[in-house]
């Protein structure tokens, strides 16, 4: 009888565990956790502020321009997973080869989650390593734009894995995350004057402000206003309140009923 595993080590650890959790998932795949107190050392502090868009085409983009691209690890395996599913379905109940079966499906819906984990990963900390304070809509903002249409596209995104990555690294590493809340034009307003458009349909990627007649790029000029709503919150409660510890994300309420000064805040904070 073999007696030695072969372990995958996902990160390191010093001390000594409280706990160990053993636990399997449906794709057979055995997981050992061990709870460890560690002191985390805190991300040297730096004046640098980013305000993200979550979209489809690019995950994110940045106020700094930067695009992510969009890896669509759903799409890729699209056919593939339907193929399996297909023979699953097929097999006789109760029978080894259906357990044969649905292991190849649960291993592949494994697979593609493993791959969006990793590659958001990367993204939020290298965000978070990066800048202070990083701004963001709030999911409800998101949640809001989702229709049946776009639901697997929304759902390969990863984007409610993405804010929750960004929550707890952020207060790993003493960084500040603030969600702008819904009622924020943050597409709809251009960044150069103010001036917020009646409506904004969603295949419209770039539009001339007819105002001022800027040329604005749709997702960047929105991490433009979000930048500019989350620097007014930071500039009205710069202060100690926001210890690096603290767990709940910063919202900030635009209140859109100004019209065009819709970026007077009445800013709060969740967790007061
Ligand atoms: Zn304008």
């Amino acid at each position: 009888m073999q007696s030695h595993l072969k372990i995958r080590w996902h990160r390191h650890f010093t001390g000594i565990p409280t706990t160990v959790t053993v636990s399997k998932d449906s794709a057979n795949r055995y997981f050992v956790s061990f709870s460890v107190e560690e002191e985390i050392t805190q991300f040297p502090e730096t004046d640098s502020q980013v305000a993200i868009d979550l979209g489809i085409k690019d995950v994110i983009v940045s106020s700094k321009g930067f695009a992510s691209g969009n890896p669509k690890y759903y799409s890729k395996y699209q056919k593939k997973l339907a193929k399996l599913q297909k023979r699953l379905a097929k097999k006789q109940k109760g029978s080894k080869n259906r357990e044969k079966a649905r292991l190849k499906v649960a291993k592949l819906h494994a697979k593609i989650a493993d791959c969006r984990k990793d590659f958001l990963n990367k993204l939020t900390i290298q965000l978070v390593r990066e800048n202070q304070a990083i701004i963001t809509e709030s999911l409800a903002v998101k949640n809001m734009i989702k229709n049946r249409k776009l639901s697997k596209a929304i759902a390969d995104c990863g984007w409610g894995e993405l804010i929750r990555q960004l929550d707890y690294k952020s207060s790993w590493y003493g960084r500040i995350l603030i969600q702008v809340d819904r009622f924020f034009p943050s597409s709809k307003r251009c960044n150069p004057c103010g001036h917020v458009l009646d409506k904004l349909p969603l295949e419209i990627r770039e539009w001339t402000c007819p105002n001022c007649q800027s040329h604005n790029l749709r997702d960047f000029n929105a991490c433009l206003n979000l930048l500019a709503v989350g620097q007014t919150v930071l500039r009205c409660d710069p202060g100690e309140s926001y210890s690096p510890k603290e767990r709940a994300p910063r919202q900030a309420y635009g209140d859109t009923s100004r019209g065009d000064k819709a970026i007077a805040l009445s800013s709060q904070v969740s967790s007061k």
